[in-house]
C-alpha cells in the first residue's frame, strides 16, 4: 500500500527555483513547497528571499535561501554543492529567470541585448551546467526528476520590438526539445513553459516608452494572467506520474490574441 500523502504529492523531493525573489519564481516556490518538495530559492535579492524562506517556514515547509546571479558560473557551482549538502540531491530544477527589454532594433541598446542574452541564455545555461549532475543522480536513484525551463509565447509568436527578448526565449524553447530527448533516457523529464503575459515585475523594467504603452494598453483589454496561475501549471507537470512528460505547456490569458 502506497504511504504517499495525497495533498503532499512531492514529499520527498528537491526543487531548486531560479528567479524566485518575485513574480512566477516566488509563486512556484510557495507552491511547490505547499505541495510537499523542500525548496531552494534562488535569486540576487536576499532580503526578498529570506522573506520568503520565512513565510515558507511558517506554513509548514522546508526552504533554503540562495543568494546568487545567474550569470555567475562559479556562484551556480556553489549554490548547487549548497543544495546538495543541506537538501540533498536537486530532483527539480525551475529553471525561470529572466528578463525582457524590449525596444526598436535600431535604437541600438545594446546594454540591453547584452543583458537579456547574459541571463536568459547565459544564466540558463550556467544552471544546467550547475544542476544536471544532480538531476540525472536523483533521477537514478529516486526514477522521476524534472527540468522546467521557463520559455514564452514570444518564442513561437510575432511581438513587433521584442526581437531579442523572442530570440532569447526560441532558444529555451528549442534546447528544451534537445533535452528532452537526450535526458528523457536517463528518466529525467524536460519541459518548456510557454507563457503569455503574467502581472509580475517583468513589464516594471521596460525602458521603451512604445512597449510601455502597448503592454498598458493590452492590460485594459484583458485580464492578465497571475504568478499563481503559472506556479499550479509547473506543480502540475512535477506531479504526473514519472511516465509522462508535458514537453511544451502553452498558457495565455484567455483574452490575449497572440
Ligand atoms: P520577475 O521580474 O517578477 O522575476 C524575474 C526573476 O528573475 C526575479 O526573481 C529576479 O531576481 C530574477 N533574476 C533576474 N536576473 C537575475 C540574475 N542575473 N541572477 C539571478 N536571478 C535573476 O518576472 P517574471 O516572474 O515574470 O519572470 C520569470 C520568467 O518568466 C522569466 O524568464 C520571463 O522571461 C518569463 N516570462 C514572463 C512572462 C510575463 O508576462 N511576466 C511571460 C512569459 C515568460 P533578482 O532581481 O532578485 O535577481
Amino acid at each position: 500500500m502506497s504511504t504517499q500523502n495525497p495533498a503532499k504529492p512531492l514529499h520527498g523531493r528537491v526543487a531548486v527555483i531560479t528567479g524566485a525573489s518575485s513574480g512566477i519564481g516566488e509563486a512556484s516556490a510557495e507552491h511547490l513547497a505547499a505541495l510537499g518538495a523542500k525548496v531552494a530559492v534562488l535569486a540576487r535579492r536576499a532580503e526578498r528571499l529570506d522573506d520568503l524562506v520565512t513565510r515558507i517556514d511558517k506554513n509548514g515547509g522546508i526552504a533554503l535561501a540562495l543568494t546568487a546571479d545567474v550569470t555567475e558560473a562559479e556562484e551556480m557551482l556553489s549554490a548547487a554543492d549548497q543544495v546538495e549538502a543541506e537538501l540533498g540531491s536537486a530532483d527539480l530544477l525551475f529553471n525561470n529567470a529572466g528578463v525582457m527589454l524590449p525596444a526598436p532594433i535600431e535604437e541600438l541598446r545594446t546594454d540591453q541585448w547584452r543583458q537579456q542574452i547574459d541571463v536568459n541564455i547565459t544564466g540558463l545555461m550556467n544552471t544546467i551546467g550547475a544542476f544536471t549532475p544532480q538531476l540525472v543522480r536523483a533521477a537514478g536513484e529516486r526514477g522521476v526528476a524534472d527540468l522546467i525551463n521557463t520559455a514564452s509565447i514570444a518564442a513561437q509568436n510575432i511581438f513587433p520590438n521584442f526581437a531579442v527578448y523572442s530570440g532569447t526565449k526560441a532558444y529555451v524553447a528549442h534546447l528544451s526539445r534537445h533535452l528532452r530527448v537526450e535526458l528523457g533516457p536517463k528518466n529525467v523529464r524536460v519541459a518548456a513553459i510557454e507563457p503569455g503575459i503574467v502581472g509580475t515585475e517583468l513589464q516594471s523594467h521596460v525602458t521603451d516608452q512604445g512597449a510601455q504603452d502597448w503592454l498598458a494598453g493590452s492590460k485594459e483589454t484583458m485580464e492578465w494572467l497571475t504568478p499563481e496561475d503559472i506556479a499550479e501549471t509547473v506543480g502540475f507537470i512535477a506531479t504526473q506520474p514519472p511516465r509522462v512528460n508535458l514537453q511544451q505547456v502553452t498558457i495565455m490569458p484567455t483574452g490575449q490574441p497572440s
